[in-house]
């Protein structure tokens, strides 16, 4: 996607005075979820990042690529103080194992909370829940979402799997004028529309926010303070 940022509009612009009629602000980023769907888990999805964890985790000792230069020369490097075998680039010189370069690599998390977290994060349910229920910070929590589906979309471009995460997705307030030309974050940015699909015509028209404009990158992020 083409992103031409010197010509598109500023829809987050932070101008709070577009909508004195009391419009939601841009800025606004909410959960949404149907009441009827809370506690329903999408075991596909469960299996599917229990699968992907499991392949990070393999004891095969045929090298990957490197993930710096992405060469596929590497030269076993014996194993890592978790026992995952290592490997060196021979072309750039990097010592990775399969994690390295992913997402997931610098989340360091307990083995079964993770995995309860994976049966977490297709279900509407609240980061505070979430939290409780895990037993870590409502931080970790948002953490290992984003992260997580940046490592879905790196496995799956297409993005399908990522948008079975339900957990600490957010929405975004999509300003009237601006409905038909759905603002986004930048090079990278998969933020979408979402489609009504009830009848709820007093809602908002909604923009469901990406992993990457998660970390900070889009402009409704970057407009206030
Ligand atoms: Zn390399
Ligand atoms: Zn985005």
């Amino acid at each position: 996607m083409q992103s031409d940022t010197s010509s598109s509009p500023e829809p987050y612009s932070g101008d709070g005075n577009r909508f004195p009629g009391g419009r939601p602000a841009a800025t606004t980023l909410i959960h949404i979820w149907p009441a009827s769907a809370l506690g329903e888990e999408d075991t596909d999805l469960t299996a599917y990042l229990a699968s992907a964890w499991r392949k990070l985790h393999a004891t095969s000792r045929r090298p990957p690529r490197c993930p710096r230069c992405h060469s596929g020369g590497a030269t076993n490097n014996g194993a890592d103080y978790k026992g995952l075998p290592q490997f060196v680039c021979d072309q750039c010189h990097r010592r990775f194992n399969r994690l390295s370069g992913t997402p997931m690599a610098r989340l360091r998390p307990d083995e079964g909370t993770l995995h309860a977290f994976f049966g977490l994060a297709s279900q509407h349910m609240s980061v505070a829940e979430a939290s409780r229920r895990l037993g870590i910070n409502a931080e970790t929590v948002v953490r290992w979402s984003v992260q997580s589906r940046l490592w879905l979309l790196e496995l799956d471009p297409s993005g399908s799997w990522e948008r079975h995460v339900h957990l600490a997705v957010h929405y975004a307030v999509i300003p009237e004028d601006q409905q038909g030309n759905a603002p986004s974050g930048g090079l990278g940015c998969r933020c979408s529309p979402v489609r009504s699909a009830s009848a709820a015509n007093d809602m908002p028209a909604l923009l469901r926010v990406c992993p990457l404009c998660e970390q900070g990158r889009h402009p409704s992020q970057l407009s206030t303070g």
